[in-house]
């Protein structure tokens, strides 16, 4: 566990009264039943979150407020209203219904960060079909490999994603009837075997009736990051928007006149759970970059637009590290009251620098594809433990679990004991299969009546009731007996000024079983060295003890990622053993 300061929060920190702000007391009052009954109720007693999101918000007092803006270079910014994306999302809606697409059916969208792919999410759900967003920068082998496993029977794109991508493969995706093309320079497209969505769009009607969809019934799917192995399909049901609408309300902490920004990409969980579904459920406007990273553009962003809450990843912030002080030497942030961060472990240092740079600490929190919304959080009114990542938010319980040589698994009392993260069954955006794969779904419960999920991440829980990460299952170093994860070795690393990024393997080692070794790529004006080697190794060694700190360190221009930012350890491994990489579809191009 990392002995950083803990920040400590005064009501000088907090410009708006907190949604959540007595733990315990929130704790004890929350059901999942109360979070049903502020939920407005549907018509007809069904349940579908695309109502929820946007219909309800769309006759009344909203009508008119901006729900997204989308931005792009060289492009002026596209406001949608409440009210026209319940028209948008209608029309869509009636454009399946055209087509024939049944509920249930699977609707897979692959695009860029554009108005349709957001149309077409919402409009899918509310027709009562199961939507699947996919990132557009994957290749056409990950894309035909999640359409078959999805049975994708319709596919949202643009022609040009659709020529690069997606043609040529036409015939090895059996289930793919309707391939629906935006034309990416405004107009039309004519793509023989495929259709023209603006056409189609403009001859449907505004209105359609949300499909009485109930809290059991599929969704979305999802695929995971593919970090560990290959990808696996989450499905996820409408009684998600439960989770969705109260982790927005305490981990997010949402307030009606927000400016919200969320960088995910929603081919990945966090960019529809929280770029698309939280944020509307409050009512929230949200700003939509189609850009990809650019420190210059992301301050500016954060400064013009006047964001107020903003959600982002380890990935981006390293590399705002990375990019130096300068940049937002030249900007202010006066009206951003909140920052929070998923997706890997937030080192302390990069806790400490958003309060040194954007005059805020990042609130690291942790979940998953699987449960579907935020379980672990800090939180705007709460004390930060600098490398925690907080803990388990209202409805959630989470234990550390221990496991018997026999398997069995029971939860761990005292604190300071690392085990395996396991959540209780029982919140709504728990995901209910991996799609075909029965066995593997089984495999993630444990306990009396199968009441715990396993998450294949080890953590320990300190007497203060925080979760400190300590690294997947599969990345834990074992060395010489001791059990050794890799997040820790990284943030020593990282408080090395030299170092933008680190990665931490175990390689196997004749004597000690696991020997520590540590990939490193450098912050700008560092050039890697035998002298700059050498002094890393010292400074981990000192920070860490000789037991624990990496025994090699190597340098890397910059470390293999997942498209959704997170380090791929077993690549870095795989290569230094020069062993098969695997699955490597998620993998980011160039690393
Ligand atoms: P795959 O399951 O395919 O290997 P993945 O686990 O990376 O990929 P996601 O569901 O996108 O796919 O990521 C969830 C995982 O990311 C968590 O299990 C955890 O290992 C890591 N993670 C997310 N947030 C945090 C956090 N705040 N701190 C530490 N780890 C985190
Ligand atoms: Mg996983």
């Amino acid at each position: 566990m990392d002995t950083s300061p803990i920040i400590r929060k005064t009501a000088a920190d907090l410009r708006l009264a907190p949604n959540f702000a007595d733990y315990e007391g929130e704790r004890r009052r929350f059901s999942w039943a109360s979070v049903g009954r502020e939920l407005a109720a549907q018509p007809g007693g069904a349940l579908n979150i695309a109502w929820q999101a946007v219909d309800r918000h769309a006759t009344g007092a909203l009508r008119d407020k901006t729900a997204f803006r989308f931005l792009a270079r060289g492009k002026p910014p596209r406001d949608v209203g409440f009210g026209e994306l319940a028209r948008l999302s209608s029309r869509f809606a009636n454009v399946l219904a055209g087509l024939g697409v049944a509920r249930g059916e699977r609707v897979f969208v692959l695009a860029g960060r554009i108005p349709e792919l957001y149309v077409a999410v919402l409009g899918g759900l509310r027709h009562g079909a199961v939507v699947s967003p996919l990132f557009s920068a994957f290749g056409p082998e990950p894309i035909a490999t999640r359409v078959n496993l999805g049975a994708g029977r319709v596919l949202v794109t643009t022609d040009m994603l659709y020529e690069r991508k997606v043609a040529k493969w036409r015939d090895k995706m059996p289930t793919l009837e309707h391939v629906l093309l935006v034309a990416e320079d405004g107009g039309s497209s004519n793509i023989p075997g495929t259709l023209d969505l603006a056409a189609l769009m403009a001859a449907a009607s505004d209105e359609s009736t949300v499909a009485a969809t109930g809290a059991e019934d599929m969704s979305l799917l999802h695929f995971t990051s593919g970090t560990t192995g290959t990808p696996k399909g989450a499905v996820h049901v409408h009684g998600a928007v439960a989770t969705h609408w109260a982790t927005g309300r305490y981990a997010l902490d949402l307030h009606a006149d927000d400016i919200y920004w969320c960088t995910a990409d929603p081919g990945w969980v966090t960019g529809t759970s929280y770029g698309i579904i939280a944020p509307l459920l409050h009512g929230v406007s949200s700003i939509i970059d189609a850009e990809e990273f650019d420190a210059e553009r992301w301050y500016g962003l954060l400064q013009d637009e006047g964001v107020t809450v903003w959600y982002t990843a380890p990935t981006a912030i390293r590399m705002l590290m990375k990019a130096g002080a300068e940049i937002p030497r030249k900007h202010r942030f006066p009206r951003l009251r909140f920052i929070a961060s998923v997706g890997e472990p937030l080192n302390p240092e990069a806790v400490r620098w958003g309060k040194e740079v954007l005059g805020l600490p990042i609130h690291d929190n942790w979940w998953q594809t699987e449960t579907g919304g935020i379980m672990i959080a800090n939180t705007p009114a709460f004390d930060i433990k600098p490398g925690s990542m907080g803990r388990p938010l209202p409805g959630i319980d989470a234990a550390i679990m221990h496991r018997d040589a026999d398997g069995t698994v029971t939860p761990v009392e005292e604190a300071g004991i690392e085990g395996e993260l396991a959540l209780k069954r029982g919140w709504p955006s728990m995901f209910r299969a991996y799609l075909n794969n029965e066995e593997r779904y089984r495999k993630c419960f444990a306990g009396p009546n199968n009441e715990w999920y396993l998450t294949g991440d080890l953590a320990q829980r300190d007497a203060d009731g925080y979760y400190w990460f300590v690294g997947r299952a599969d990345d834990v170093i074992k060395s010489a007996g001791h059990l050794i994860g890799p997040f820790e070795v990284e943030s020593a690393l990282m408080e090395h000024p030299a170092v933008a990024e680190a990665g931490v393997i175990g390689k196997p080692d004749p004597v000690v079983g696991e020997m520590v070794k540590a990939f490193v790529s450098l912050k700008k004006g560092y050039e890697a060295s035998e002298a700059l080697r050498l002094e890393l190794l010292g400074h981990a060694r000192k920070r860490l003890g000789a037991a624990v700190a990496p025994k090699e360190i190597a340098f890397l221009a910059s470390l293999p990622r997942t498209r959704s930012g997170k380090i791929m350890r077993r690549l870095l491994k795989a290569r230094e053993l020069g062993l098969p990489e695997g699955d490597t579809s998620t993998l980011e191009s160039g690393s």
